[in-house]
């Protein structure tokens, strides 16, 4: 039996399909700029590539050509070969705390949630909707963004704002990238060797959207994305923390409009306002002293360390900080400046290790390193398949 996981993202849908039995991934691909002139299709199965450009209006469209292709290329014979449809969906609201079997009802709280996620949650609705129409019988999990991060107290989840509009209008901190920083969690548990219940780590998920998470013994108490990916760290094209009064002088004082404001913080602000590039590869290469691709790497460095001393002051022990995300598994560089005068909190980086470029999980610190410092490939479809498959085990 095999696992279909789709992963749409606001323009993009990735797929991978799954061996249910090892989580071996038979076939993966990805379709980005959905909804422009040309969308770019590829796929890949065992030796053989597929790569083609081509419209595609929606996510709806999208699901249907992936699902076609998935038979015309003889990946999938019957329909009767899937065991489930598993997708990531990015915000489950309050009501959602785990894995969540498809239905009608399901579908209409993913609805009321759009406001809350108005970017993703209509193409992960589109995407179930899509998967029904090719096969009304086949089963449909959902796997929530926001799920990891329901153990957070309220204290770490409740805005310093009027009570009534976090108890009735559900205003709190739900955090994202849940699937990465659970998934992070239990391979650096392995890495470590010590038991889940009994570890605690800060994990850095660093891509073009970033956030770090405080997880203690396997729950995450804290995380730096708020009610929307927009808080916490300095991303691609987002601010991340800022002051909320820039909102009301950009507004009163220079005429934006909201949607302009919305459109600022969210698409033309982190690294790409900081130096017009968003793309971490470049803006390493273009970096001198003194110009605005190294002060934009100052500012991102920076604003991790802050949250680093903040979550190793609630986890009270931290037993490792994990690097993942393009940027984290991929740059040397950006994480040597962020262990770099982080000696005083324990952290001891092994600059040789650091450099070492393998595809697999690591552990990067000197021995003597009292916090632990790891590489770990984050993989969020095969944590949406490992979770589907355990939901579904479970109703069994
Ligand atoms: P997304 O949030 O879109 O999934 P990714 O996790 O794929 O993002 O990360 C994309 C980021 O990773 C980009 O900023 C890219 O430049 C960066 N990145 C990838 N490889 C490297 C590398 N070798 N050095 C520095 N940055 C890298």
């Amino acid at each position: 039996m095999k696992i279909l996981v789709l992963n749409s993202g606001s323009s993009s849908l990735k797929f991978k399909l799954f061996k249910m039995l090892d989580e071996s991934v038979i076939c993966s691909g990805l379709i980005e700029n959905i909804g422009a002139r040309e969308s770019l299709f590829s796929l890949s199965h065992q030796e053989h590539r597929i790569n083609k450009k081509i419209a595609i209006q929606d996510h709806y469209e999208a699901l249907c050509i992936v699902f076609d292709l998935l038979f015309e290329e003889g990946v999938l014979v019957d329909i009767a070969e899937l065991y489930a449809v598993g997708h990531r969906v990015v915000h489950g609201g309050d009501k959602f705390y785990k894995a969540t079997v498809v239905d009608e009802s399901l579908i209409e709280e993913l609805k009321s949630c759009i406001p809350l996620a108005p970017l993703h949650n209509p193409s992960n609705i589109l995407g179930i909707e899509a998967v029904a129409s090719k096969a009304k019988e086949l089963t449909q999990v959902a796997v929530f963004d926001t799920a990891f991060h329901h153990t957070m107290p309220n204290h770490a989840a409740q805005y310093a704002i009027q009570a009534s509009l976090y108890k009735e209008d559900k205003i709190k901190r739900y955090g994202f990238h849940g699937t990465s920083h659970s998934y992070v969690f239990k391979q650096s548990c392995k890495l470590l060797d010590s038991k889940t219940e009994a570890t605690n780590i800060i994990s850095l998920h660093l891509g073009n959207g970033a956030s770090v998470c405080a997880i203690k013994n396997g729950k995450s108490i804290d995380t730096s994305m708020g009610m929307t990916p927009l808080e916490g760290l300095v991303m691609g094209t987002r601010s991340g923390d800022i002051d909320p009064s820039i909102i009301f002088y950009l507004h009163k004082t220079k005429g934006y409009s909201l949607e302009e404001i919305d459109l600022l913080l969210n698409k033309q602000s982190g690294l790409l306002g900081l130096c017009g590039e968003n793309d971490m590869r470049m803006i390493l290469q273009k970096a001198k002293e003194g110009n605005a691709y190294q002060l934009a790497i100052d500012i991102f460095v920076y604003r991790i360390k802050k949250y680093i001393g903040a979550y190793m002051a609630i986890l009270e022990r931290t037993d490792a900080i994990v690097f993942t995300g393009g940027i984290g598994e991929n740059s040397e560089q950006i994480r040597e400046l962020i262990c770099e005068g982080l000696e005083g909190l324990g952290l001891y980086l092994d600059k040789d290790k650091n450099l070492n470029t393998s595809k697999k999980d690591l552990i990067l610190s000197q021995t003597n390193s009292l916090v632990k410092l790891l590489l770990i490939h984050t993989d969020e479809e095969k944590e949406i398949a490992i979770q589907t498959k355990e939901v579904l085990k479970d109703l069994e």
